[in-house]
């Protein structure tokens, strides 16, 4: 060894620590024959003499810590063969001050993590996790904790290093999984689940840290779920899914009870979302056209990609609504819809009308006051107005962005007939906005089969569309001195999500054509959204 030791008690090293990774710090278990062995909680290779080295560089660590820490000449006493009083002494007055100001660092951004939601959905990035240290550091902390763990004589030092110890030990392996949600690589399911399993039988007997096992646990079912379900095991996916979903609900059952561990809550509900959203994704796949979920799954992965690439877009006002996880689960919910009705097990609303591919569309009800007459004369008139919003319209870059919402939705206060002055003057006027056939398209959806038509699935929700229109009508009043003098806008309503079938080419979507000049201009980049149509 480095400096050595030997002997037995808490000063020997290799009776309480192993060997560690490299590049993440777990514990490493290797046979002495080999040569390249791989970390099972990060999945790096490395040498067995390099895992060794860095081994060695610990034990140096740990062993100059307790050395500072314990006051000269009394080191003999820490090694376990003096009197208890005497030991406790020293953990008092040298290794508990220490140990507490690491901890409280520690234990604080730990918890930080632990009020995020610890799961992504497949083929996504999360990047939102608080990564405060570094996991070598928390590891080595750990080591320290064990290594004067013996120093500890009475229940409450006791109690100390049994918490201290579990949950540096838990963190630890969360920033393993924080590390591998902010990439796609194959395996990181694998991973995910090992660390959490590994996080769940370290805090096992820490009995303050209630519910923290059992969400763990349900975080490890939901990491093999969705390693089975990017595999195509759609059974035993939906299996594993299931206990996830009983595990998480227990843990926040647990968790709402304790003043400590409530903050987790919040957490757990995010990742009860991913659930819901992981078993929608099953249900689709389990619908595939002769149960093909090999061809049925490249689009969802497009999709993914998608709904990844929008919640880095810089634009405020959609950016923290777009990274929620409940997002993405109100659009993976049509998804499955969608591929139900494929099937024939199912259907969405749908225009018959003739086409090749189906655009979705968000059919939203627009109450609006204006005042027409004039002086003595005015007065109120309501009016519902009937809108389509492309429920796509994060895909067009120009209105995502806000610069001109009125390209995805049917423009109905620019195709307004404008009233002559005499009809105002009188009174005359019904309406100060002109969507009369909007409302027609709407009424004639029914619910249908798509059969073999191809389908793209939203990537808005009805939230959205109602803060797009918001945005619309503001640009239209600020453009308008009309219409900003006499509208009243009250709260536009999402009445449906109907699909229009339409007949692409290369450069328009060709759909709701007839509505002339209140057709919507665009439903987004045709070429991304040729990727996720199903
Ligand atoms: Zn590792």
């Amino acid at each position: 060894m480095a400096d050595g030791q030997v002997g037995s008690g808490p000063m020997n090293p290799t009776s309480m620590l192993s060997l560690r990774c490299k590049s993440c710090s777990a514990p490493l278990s290797a046979a002495p024959t080999d040569d390249i062995v791989r970390c099972q909680f990060c999945g790096s290779s490395q040498k067995l003499v390099d895992a060794r080295a860095f081994f060695d560089q610990v034990l140096l660590q740990v062993n100059a810590w307790v050395r500072q820490a314990i006051p000269v000449g009394m080191e003999a006493m820490a090694t376990g063969m003096v009197d208890p009083i005497a030991r406790h002494t020293i953990f008092v007055n040298n290794i508990r001050p220490r140990l507490t100001t690491e901890y409280g660092e520690y234990r604080f951004n730990c918890f930080n993590v632990l009020a995020q939601p610890m799961a992504v959905l497949p083929y996504m990035m999360e990047r939102g996790m608080p990564l405060s240290n570094n996991p070598k550091d928390v590891f080595l902390f750990q080591a320290k904790v064990q290594q004067v763990s013996a120093l500890a004589v009475d229940d409450e030092s006791k109690g100390m290093i049994s918490e201290i110890g579990a949950l540096s030990v838990a963190y630890g392996y969360l920033l393993n999984n924080a590390a591998l949600m902010a990439e796609t690589k194959p395996e990181r399911y694998h991973f995910m689940k090992e660390n959490f399993e590994a996080a769940a039988q370290a805090v096992k007997s820490a009995k303050k840290l209630s519910g923290l096992e059992e969400r763990f646990r349900g975080l490890a079912k939901l990491s093999k779920g969705l390693d089975d379900l990017t595999s195509l095991n759609m059974q035993e996916a939906m299996t594993q899914l299931e206990e996830a979903k009983t595990a998480l609900q227990s843990a926040r059952a647990t968790a709402i009870q304790s003043l400590d561990m409530s903050l987790m809550v919040q957490g757990i509900d995010k990742e009860l979302s991913v659930v819901r959203s992981s078993t929608y994704l099953a249900e689709a796949l389990q619908y595939a056209p002769g149960g093909d979920y090999a061809a049925a799954m490249t689009p969802i992965r497009n999709l993914m990609g998608v709904l990844t690439s929008l919640q880095e877009r810089p634009f405020p006002q959609w950016q923290g609504r777009f990274r929620d996880t409940s997002h993405h689960e109100e659009i993976l919910k049509v998804v499955a819809d969608i591929q139900k009705a494929k099937a024939g097990a199912g259907a969405i609303s749908m225009l018959p009308v003739q086409g090749t591919v189906l655009f979705p569309f968000w059919a939203v009800d627009i109450p609006y006051t204006f005042q027409t007459g004039a002086l003595w004369k005015t007065q109120g008139v309501e009016v519902t107005e009937a809108m389509l919003v492309s429920a796509t319209f994060p895909a067009d870059v120009d209105a995502f962005s806000g610069n001109e919402p009125r390209l995805v939705l049917t423009d109905i206060f620019n195709a307004r007939e404008r009233s002559g002055f005499f009809n105002k003057l009188a009174g005359k006027e019904t309406s100060i906005s002109g969507g009369g056939p909007v409302r027609e398209v709407i009424n004639r959806s029914q619910p249908y089969s798509p059969g073999v038509l191809r389908v793209i699935p939203p990537l808005s929700t009805p939230q959205d569309a109602v803060t797009l229109v918001q945005d619309y009508v503001t640009r239209v009043r600020q453009a308008d001195r009309t219409i900003q003098n006499q509208l009243r806008l009250s709260a536009p309503r999402v009445i449906s999500l109907i699909f229009v079938p339409g007949t692409p080419d290369n450069l328009r979507p060709n759909v709701l054509f007839w509505l002339g000049g209140l057709a919507p201009r665009s439903v987004g980049s045709l070429t991304m959204l040729a990727t996720i149509a199903m």
